[in-house]
């Protein structure tokens, strides 16, 4: 499925883009999003390479942007902003009024201090911002501590018992409309039950509201659908179809309102690989490492949140297998990608790929050890 013989001549490390099962991933999320009526906006933050934005711009996507430069990346790549959702827990003075100037579609709003400082910056502007309160609904994900958002001790979203005083200190507020509720309870979600856990929150929240006599517009469920890391072959493409079925079960739309969601790691996370070359294989006195030229500076998940990649090697796919750790060549022991797997014998100058790499991976590259940022090639364009 690779075309190793193009990759092996390009200088390693770098990331490789399966831009054929990426227009297959966007075509599968957006029919069954459709058919349902639901709007899709992609979460930038999972990736930003210009060229995957154009894609998915061009396949009809919204963006949902956690700052002024993914703002400004969505823009570039041609996203509408009418189609542009801003959400985060500290929004800038200069973000929120890029937001403004571009007139985005809504700012999800995540506390009172927020709210008055969007409303003071839009009436600096003569303007009215449109906003959605993100809720957070105290729904546990079951995910990884890092990467759970919905829970009470969470810093992300207003709480529910401060709800009131949210919609006492709106009341006030000439220059914010409130046009709709935004959740987002975390990240890499593969049990689909805390989504129905939120549908039953989103329902109760928008009869509390409809008794102040506010009827919610618009409902975001955030993104959080996970991918199978283990096997990205057997499932190349995430069931969507039983994603949003979840929400049309469960949440039974009003005449006249919009659901929309956010989807990142579920559109781009299978289409992306990280390829390395092996340095040395170096035999410790209790363990076998391969040291690869790819490290957290390249794919910070495993050393940021103990995520395990599927690591395959290319070139020698057929040898005995030999249990290895599998490192980078930074200077921190958490740049580990792997410990005790089993892989095929492995030699100097083998290509290694990282399977599942293409959310949150290259758009987290860093610098560290003044290290160049990776390369990355498509498909489709070799
Ligand atoms: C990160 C994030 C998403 C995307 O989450 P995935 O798990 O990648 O789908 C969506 N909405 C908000 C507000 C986020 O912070």
């Amino acid at each position: 499925m690779f075309p190793i013989e193009k990759l092996k001549d390009l200088r390693t490390p770098f990331y490789f883009y399966d831009t054929e099962l990426l227009n297959r991933t966007l075509q599968a999320a957006l029919s069954e999003a459709v058919a349902c009526g639901y709007h899709l906006h992609y979460a930038v933050k999972a990736n930003a390479n210009p060229r995957i934005l154009a894609m998915i711009q061009a396949a009809g996507f919204g963006a949902d942007c956690v700052s002024g430069g993914e703002i400004q990346a969505a823009l570039d790549a041609g996203f509408s902003a009418d189609k542009v959702v801003f959400a985060g827990v500290g929004k800038a003075d200069w973000e929120i009024n890029l937001g403004l100037d571009h007139n985005i579609f809504c700012f999800n709003v995540e506390s009172i201090p927020e709210l008055q400082v969007i409303d003071e910056l839009a009436a600096a502007k003569a303007q009215t911002a449109r906003v959605a309160l993100r809720i957070n609904p105290e729904v546990d994900a079951h995910t990884h501590a890092h990467i759970t958002t919905g829970k009470k001790e969470n810093k992300f979203g207003i709480n529910l018992d401060r709800l009131d005083a949210v919609l006492d200190t709106l009341a006030g507020l000439k220059h914010v409309q409130l046009i709709g509720l935004h959740f987002h309870i975390g990240s890499q979600l593969l049990d689909l039950e805390p989504f129905q856990l939120l549908c039953d929150r989103a329902k109760t929240l928008q009869e509390s509201l409809l008794k102040r006599g506010m009827r919610v517009e618009h409902l975001n469920f955030g993104g959080g659908l996970g991918i199978d890391y283990e096997q990205p072959d057997a499932h190349p493409i995430p069931d969507f179809k039983a994603y949003f079925k979840t929400f049309h079960d469960y949440f039974p739309v009003a005449p006249g309102q919009q659901v929309h969601f956010e989807p990142g790691r579920s559109i781009v996370g299978q289409c992306g690989t990280l390829i390395s070359k092996v340095l040395y294989v170096k035999e410790g006195s209790v363990k076998k490492f391969v040291v690869l030229d790819a490290g957290f500076t390249e794919l910070l998940r495993p050393a940021l949140y103990e995520a395990s990649h599927l690591i395959e090697n290319l070139t020698a796919p057929t040898h005995e297998k030999v249990t290895y750790d599998v490192v980078g060549p930074i200077c921190e022991s958490s740049d580990c990608f792997a410990k005790d797997i089993q892989l095929p014998q492995t030699q100097r100058g083998d290509l290694v790929a990282l399977r599942s790499a293409g959310a949150y991976g290259e758009i987290m590259a860093s610098q560290y050890n003044c290290r160049q940022l990776p390369k990355s090639y498509f498909l489709d364009l070799l």
